[in-house]
């Protein structure tokens, strides 16, 4: 453990159920997640607060980043999710440190209410949209198999009427038209920084290639809106990798991944989405109950998380693309046979998407005289 650094990011899972219903979703892969409470346990909240501050003033961290996560998060209520900022934001005046929140959520009950404790709070708030409703309706329904898009806009529209400046994640559908999607949130929402994701996929699933889309998406981004300062997460890691600078991704990249789950029954595990390889990924001895945020650092399937991260498979090793892309997002290497030890599911797609963005940005490219940056030209954005 001694190399491994301290953690400062907890993904914590207030609800471990879900207002919607969607097709591709990975947490409710298996079925096990019914075995756990609907919501964060009260007393499994008071000992996250408990352990949080030990954690903070043990390791005298500054920040510190409290990520909000479900199933749907929301569904923990207003008035416990109040009662539970308040005690976070006592730790903060207590230790002085600066504790960071976010939350993703699907944007169904979004509402006045929610919308003013989340601007009081600055609470960052990342809202799943996928494009258009034709897009997002084939994928993202209701628990009676409706739409939802009309509703999550609405819940959108409001928070930007109250003065947030909300992000968006999406998954793509690698079938649809990608220009027409960031066209959608860059000119209907006027939302400049969002993320569209590749499906959480694995070698149990069927694989639908996504690199027309994403140079399709690039493209699209890079001769309309780079220049205005919209930023695509991935996008924008796409560039960053091929010139050999750190993301602020996980897609791909070489790069630990330490973030520690929360579960609603006290359980501490690694990055909930490793669960896209079923529960058995994620399943620790560690719990909140009896052991400190550090403890689930020594347990099997965190260091095997870990670990994997930084060590790629033979294949990934020899390949000209690695120090770009890391192998690609962790969960999307595991197999049967192999657990971690395989490229990605998008191997082909990733060679064929980062030839493109070199092939785009590379005669873009120079270095600042002042600073030393690596900057695209003409704008002189650091990317
Ligand atoms: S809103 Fe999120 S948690 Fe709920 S079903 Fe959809 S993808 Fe899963
Ligand atoms: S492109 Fe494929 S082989 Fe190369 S690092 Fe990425 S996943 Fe591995």
């Amino acid at each position: 453990m001694a190399n491994i650094p301290v953690s400062t990011y907890l993904l914590i899972k207030l609800s471990s159920r879900c207002n919607l219903s969607c097709t591709y979703c990975y947490w409710f892969r298996d079925s096990t997640v019914y075995e756990t409470p609907k919501l964060l346990l009260s007393n499994v909240e008071n000992l996250l607060v408990e352990k949080l501050k030990i954690h903070i003033e043990k390791h005298e961290l500054k920040s510190f980043n409290c990520i909000f996560h479900g199933g749907e998060p929301m569904l923990f209520g207003i008035d416990r999710f109040t009662s539970l900022l308040n005690k976070l934001n006592e730790i903060s005046s207590l230790t002085g440190c600066q504790i960071e929140y976010s939350i993703t959520t699907n944007g169904v009950l979004i509402n006045d209410e929610w919308a003013a404790l989340f601007m009081k709070n600055s609470v960052r708030v990342a809202i799943s949209i996928d494009g258009k409703n034709t897009v997002h309706d084939k994928y993202r329904k209701t628990l009676n198999g409706k739409d939802s898009h009309s509703q999550v806009i609405r819940g959108y529209n409001i928070l930007v009427e109250t003065g947030i400046n909300p992000s968006i994640i999406a998954v793509c559908d690698p079938l649809s038209d990608a220009a027409e999607t960031l066209n959608f949130f860059v000119d209907d929402l006027h939302c400049n920084s969002f993320d569209i994701l590749p499906p959480d996929l694995n070698y149990s699933n069927e694989i639908i290639p996504i690199s027309k889309y994403y140079i399709a998406l690039f493209d699209s981004w890079y001769d309309n809106y780079f220049d205005k300062g919209v930023k695509v997460r991935f996008l924008v890691s796409l560039i960053r990798s091929v010139l050999g600078l750190e993301t602020d991704t996980d897609s791909f990249g070489y790069g630990p991944l330490h973030t520690i789950s929360l579960n609603t029954n006290g359980a501490l595990e690694p990055n909930d989405v490793l669960r896209i390889g079923g529960n058995e990924r994620t399943k620790t001895t560690a719990n909140i109950e009896t052991d400190s945020l550090d403890d689930v650092c020594s347990e099997p399937n965190w260091q095997e998380a870990y670990n994997s991260a930084l060590k790629l498979c033979a294949q990934c090793e020899s390949c000209k693309y690695n120090f770009a892309c890391g192998g690609g997002h962790l969960s999307h290497r595991w197999s049967v046979e192999n657990g971690y030890d395989n490229p990605s599911v998008y191997c082909e797609d990733l060679k064929q998407i980062f030839d493109h963005v070199w092939t785009r940005v590379s005669n873009d490219i120079f270095i600042s005289q002042t600073t030393g940056d690596i900057l695209l030209s003409d704008y002189l954005k650091t990317v």
